[in-house]
């Protein structure tokens, strides 16, 4: 995937403000009216026109007047705000080369100014979906309010969130550094993937740290959700760092049990083909004891509960994870019928070059519907604030 950042050189002041205008008027709007991004943009001299022209050319926008003329912002739109604010804060000055392509989301090197590379993690939440896969969108259709650059932006919230949470209770996990709309920043972690590990010194060892992170997480009141050889970073002396947050769950979850279940299955599977490690059969005794020394989750004290101030604090609150959950779970019903669908439809995309356009997906008209306020007030408000600003 092509992310140019030598564009956002060229871009001036104006088409800055012009991109911006359009970001707002997708409050309420799916495509933002023409003459709306104008008054909330302000320019002189009808200057929004021909900003907007530049900015279609470097696919930053997607124009629409198929029911009037408008626009709405593109991923790579939306990267732009994002790397530019980013960058403005001092947070990194460069881009480099993409590490990884995530069913949702994509991951670059960043540099700072002196040298040091950091982690730009572009959550996408819903990427895979578009056009590929109807059973989402007719679940989307019940619940137009759901809007792409949002539930990505409450992704990366909550990526951020935990991470910081995580780290402050001493898990092993990237240094959150910074996060805006649905971009974080966190440290480069050194080592690979496990998956892409053949041969380690002590599997055991390893195998014994990882699970006790899972214990010490449900501990903690969580569930990684996604604990496998994918988000298990390990490096040269065998440290194990965990990445990878959006999906998890408060072991009060409906379905904790469950999840945790998984995660312990996904770490003792690996282990067993990779490392040959052996583990005693489980077996279907009684009283249910953990023959196979498998961790039992319902006698994990959970009592150090879940790190709900430390979330609080970086803004994540129980909405956004209420939101956010139901749409993740909407993807799972998906997943049990096709586990490897994901991966397929990112190949899939990249050969139609849906990825490689960025487009945002389409919505629905009727999601306009949740507009909280009319074109009149959001351009008079806006005004406002850049009036005071
Ligand atoms: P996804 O949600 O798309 O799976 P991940 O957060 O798991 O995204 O990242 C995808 C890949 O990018 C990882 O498997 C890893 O190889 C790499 N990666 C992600 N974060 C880091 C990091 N902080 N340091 C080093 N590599 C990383
Ligand atoms: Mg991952």
């Amino acid at each position: 995937m092509k992310l140019d950042v030598d564009v956002l050189r060229y871009l001036s002041k104006d088409d800055f403000r012009v991109l911006t205008a359009v970001e707002m008027g997708m409050r309420n709007h799916e495509i933002v009216p023409t003459e709306l991004i104008d008054r909330i943009a302000h320019l002189k001299h009808g200057g929004t026109y021909k900003v907007l022209k530049n900015l279609l050319k470097n696919k930053l926008l997607h124009h629409d007047s198929s029911k009037y003329d408008g626009f709405r912002l593109t991923y790579l739109g939306y990267d732009f705000l994002a790397i530019k604010t980013m960058v403005n804060r001092g947070v990194f000055e460069a881009v480099g080369r993409q590490i990884g392509v995530g069913k949702e989301s994509d991951i670059f090197e960043v540099a700072r100014e002196d040298g040091t590379v950091l982690v730009m993690k572009l959550h996408r939440l819903g990427r895979v979906s578009f056009r590929a896969v109807k059973s989402k969108r007719d679940y989307l259709r019940h619940r137009s309010s759901y809007n792409w650059l949002y539930l990505s932006r409450l992704a990366a919230l909550k990526e951020f969130a935990f991470m910081k949470a995580l780290q402050e209770h001493g898990f092993p996990v990237p240094n959150a550094i910074e996060w805006n709309r649905h971009c974080v920043v966190m440290s480069l972690v050194q080592g690979y993937p496990l998956v892409q590990v053949k041969q380690i010194q002590n599997p055991e060892v390893v195998f014994e740290t990882i699970l006790g992170q899972v214990v010490r997480l449900a501990e903690h009141g969580l569930i990684h959700c996604d604990f496998n050889e994918f988000n298990i970073i390990i490096d040269d002396d065998e440290k194990i760092t965990m990445i990878d947050f959006p999906q998890m769950v408060s072991v009060s979850h409906r379905n904790a049990q469950m999840y945790f279940d998984r995660d312990v299955e996904c770490i003792f599977k690996f282990f067993r083909k990779r490392f040959n490690l052996t583990f005693q059969e489980s077996t279907d005794d009684v009283d249910g004891s953990d023959e196979d020394g498998r961790p039992c989750f319902s006698e994990i004290d959970k009592s150090t509960g879940f790190l709900d101030k430390e979330l609080a604090a970086s803004g994540f609150t129980r909405k956004d994870e209420d939101e956010l959950q139901k749409f993740i779970e909407s993807n799972e019903e998906k997943d049990i019928n096709s586990e490897d669908e994901g991966v397929e439809l990112v190949e899939d995309l990249k050969k139609t070059n849906i990825v490689d356009d960025y487009s945002l997906p389409l919505e629905k008209e009727e999601d306009n519907q949740n507009a909280v306020e009319n074109d009149d007030e959001l351009a008079k408000r806006l005004n406002k604030q850049r009036r005071r600003a």
